[in-house]
């Protein structure tokens, strides 16, 4: 099927079909939360300095991120669709996103003992 004709949804399930399977029934918020601390890239939110986070949850076995459109030089338009983790303050509720794809790649490196 021809991407310009596919839906987001459809593009997700085909492009990002390995972090589907692999964060299925998995805590994302726990990944999450170890994917921070082992990158040092936590701390404060920007808005308001607070340091407590909620990682927004999708459907089950699902990802949130990103749906929107490219257009080529002859103006066409495709379909596009990107995972991210979406991290929300507690205290202001500004977000932020980390590219889910960079989140699964870290989990997939980690030490294979640490069961989350
Ligand atoms: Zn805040």
């Amino acid at each position: 099927m021809n991407r310009k004709t596919q839906s987001s949804a459809e593009i997700a399930l085909a492009d990002y079909d390995e972090v589907f399977r692999d964060f299925a029934g998995k805590n994302l918020a726990k990944i999450f939360n170890d994917f921070v601390r082992s990158t040092g890239s936590g701390g404060a939110c920007s808005s308001c300095g607070c340091t407590d986070w909620v990682v927004v949850q999708g459907p089950p076995n699902g990802l949130t991120g990103l749906k929107y459109y490219s257009v080529d030089t002859g103006a066409v338009e495709y379909n596009q669709f990107t995972p991210m983790v979406i991290a929300k303050c507690r205290s202001c509720g500004m977000s932020r996103m980390h590219d889910t794809g960079l989140v699964h790649h870290w989990w997939k490196g980690r030490d294979s003992k640490e069961e989350v």
